[in-house]
Formats: structure tokens, C-alpha cells, sequence
């Protein structure tokens, strides 16, 4: 590699490391993911985990053939939103490493990787995004110098309320691509979604999640089967977000969808996408499942712009913002 940003990521449970050349092209992420043992993601315990494996992984990439430190040309950071003591691991590795190796230090809007990374990978220049995570919901798009949210979950995340349902069936985090598994056991065609109602959270451009969560969990103590709790559950809170987004084409006037978080690697979200895009002319975009999830790689990216633009972060002004919004970060380049 000859000129690499290095990104790293630890906004909550993943720990990852990726680079990015400095004409873009993107290098696989190293990463660890937090699993905890039982409930769900205690940010203590998660950031404990960042900690134990910082050494691993860097290891790793030190060892990795691509990978050579004196290409590094700048170490980006997750500066915001996530876990406070997730992010501050992440923060203290990239303070250490861009004194180290005297390169620029470069804090970045995690949820604004999301979109460039997206870009980058698919080629779409100016989407509305479906940005459906763990701890994130909201439909962006940019709109004079910034990304701007222009709805979001009023409540819970996406990703946060499968997890919390597969919990209370006994499945470990992350819980997406099981139910995923499960409702595709079920025939969309025969069943019928009056079968297994579940409430459908929409306020205007924004969402809801908590409440189908917990009918949702009411549906499986009335005896209705897991596969059928599943299926219902991706297909209403999918088609809500679909809604959401649909509804921001038609106001923006734009005319690519870019899916991004972990949710997105969701096959039954990405054909949704896409056929709603079809019914309107417009084109559906997702990046690569390792892109979708929480990776450096996208850090990196981010900062690749910013560094394009002459954005760099002084020690001074590295600290973290666990409450970092979409739309506080001033986007310069194109
Ligand atoms: P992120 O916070 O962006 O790293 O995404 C993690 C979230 O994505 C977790 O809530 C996972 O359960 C969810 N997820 C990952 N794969 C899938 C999938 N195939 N279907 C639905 N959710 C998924
Ligand atoms: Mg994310």
C-alpha cells in the first residue's frame, strides 16, 4: 500500500481496524466483536474488551501483507455517537498512534462513515440513506453542506429491538441474522400479516420500535411460532422504514437508496429496498455485508475525505461525543 488512511472504529461492540489507500481503495477491516455472555451490551464490559484486544489486533495488521506502517498517512477515529467508555478506548489508540507515527489525527461523524463507505463501494453519488443499526435508525440525506436527518427511530434502534427479541427466545447477540434465518422458513405468499399483527410505528417521517417489540413478545407467549413472530417482525418494521424512505425520495427529489448499519445485510430489507426503488425509477444500493456491520475501513474512508478537504483534529479538540448527531458535521467535499 502506498499512502493509507488508517480508520478505527469502537463506537460499541466492534473493535476494528481498516485502511483505505489515498485514491480509495478499500482494505478489509480487522475487527473483534463484543459478545456478552448473557443480556445485552453493558458499555463497561464492551469497552473492557476494546482494551483487551487492542494488542491482537494490531498484531494482526502489523502482520498483514498490504499493511506497513510508513505508508500510514493519517489515523482517523469514531469520535461520535456510541458508548462513552467504547469510544474513549478508540480515541486513546488513535491519539497514541498519530503521535507515534507523526501523522494527522482525524475525528469522525461514525454515522456519516456509514454513507461514504457506501458511496465509495457502489458508486451511488447522491442517496437518501436507510441507516438501520444496532443503536441507529434514521433516513439522511444530504441537503446544503451537510447530512441531514430527516427522520429516525423515536425510540430504539432497529438492529437494538431484534436483538432484545431474539434475547428473550434464547438467541445470542446479534440477533438479526437469526431471525432472519427463521422467518425465511416462512412462505410470505401463503401467510398473511393479519395472521400475526404486530404494530406498525410511524410518527410523521419518524419511527418506533419499542412498541412492536413488545407485541412482538406477546405474539410468541399467545402461541404463535417463532418463524411466524420473525417473519411478521422483519416485514412490518422494514416496511416502516421503507415508508420512511420513500417518502424522503419523493421530498428530495433524489433518486438512489444507499442501505447501510448491520441491518442492511439483511436480504429481505435490500429486496424490499429495491423494489420500492423500482416502483418509482429510482436505483437501490447496499455495500458489501463486511461494509454494512460496524468496520474501520469506513473510519477510514471518512477521513480520506476530510483529509482531501484539509479537516485534521488537534489533540485539543480529540475529546468524544457519545451524542455526536448526523448532522453537526460540516461535509466539504463532494
Ligand atoms: P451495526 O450496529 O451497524 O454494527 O449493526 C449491528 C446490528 O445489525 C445488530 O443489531 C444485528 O442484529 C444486526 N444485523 C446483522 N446482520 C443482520 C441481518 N442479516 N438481519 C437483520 N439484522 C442484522
Ligand atoms: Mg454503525
Amino acid at each position: 500500500m502506498d499512502g493509507i488512511i488508517l480508520g478505527i472504529e469502537s463506537t460499541a461492540h466492534t473493535f476494528s481496524f481498516g485502511c483505505v489507500g489515498l485514491d480509495g481503495a478499500l482494505f478489509p477491516s480487522i475487527s473483534s466483536l463484543f459478545k456478552p455472555e448473557e443480556g445485552g451490551i453493558h458499555p463497561r464490559e464492551a469497552a473492557d474488551h476494546h482494551s483487551d484486544s487492542t494488542s491482537k489486533l494490531l498484531s494482526k495488521l502489523s502482520h498483514s501483507n498490504e499493511f506497513d506502517w510508513k505508508s500510514v498517512a493519517a489515523v482517523a477515529f469514531s469520535q461520535g455517537p456510541g458508548l462513552g467508555p467504547c469510544l474513549r478506548v478508540g480515541a486513546s489508540v488513535a491519539r497514541t498512534l498519530s503521535a507515534t507515527l507523526n501523522v494527522p489525527l482525524i475525528g469522525v461523524n461514525h454515522c456519516v462513515a456509514h454513507i461514504e463507505i457506501g458511496r465509495n463501494q457502489t458508486g451511488c453519488v447522491d442517496p437518501v440513506l436507510l441507516y438501520v443499526s444496532g443503536g441507529n435508525t434514521q433516513v439522511i440525506a444530504r441537503a446544503d453542506g451537510r447530512y441531514r436527518v430527516l427522520g429516525e427511530t423515536l425510540d430504539i434502534g432497529i438492529g437494538n429491538m431484534l436483538d432484545k427479541f431474539a434475547r428473550h427466545n434464547g438467541i445470542p447477540f446479534p440477533g438479526g441474522p437469526e431471525i432472519e434465518k427463521l422467518a425465511s422458513k416462512i412462505d410470505g405468499i401463503k401467510h398473511n400479516l393479519d395472521s400475526v399483527a404486530l404494530p406498525y410505528g410511524i410518527q410523521g417521517m419518524d419511527l418506533a420500535f419499542s412498541g412492536i417489540l413488545t407485541s412482538a413478545i406477546q405474539r410468541i407467549s399467545e402461541g404463535i411460532t417463532l418463524e411466524e413472530v420473525c417473519w411478521s417482525l422483519q416485514e412490518h418494521s422494514f416496511a416502516a422504514c421503507m415508508e420512511v424512505a420513500e417518502r424522503a425520495l419523493a421530498h428530495t427529489g433524489k433518486d438512489e437508496l444507499l442501505l447501510g448499519g448491520g441491518v442492511a445485510c439483511n436480504e429481505r430489507i435490500r429486496e424490499m429496498g429495491t423494489l420500492m426503488c423500482e416502483e418509482r425509477g429510482a436505483k437501490c444500493h447496499w455495500p458489501d455485508k463486511a461494509y454494512c456491520i460496524d468496520n474501520g475501513t469506513m473510519i477510514a474512508e471518512l477521513g480520506r475525505r476530510m483529509l482531501d478537504s484539509g479537516i485534521s483534529t488537534k489533540i485539543s479538540e480529540s475529546a468524544i461525543n457519545p451524542m455526536l448527531r448526523t448532522d453537526n458535521t460540516v461535509v466539504l467535499w463532494d
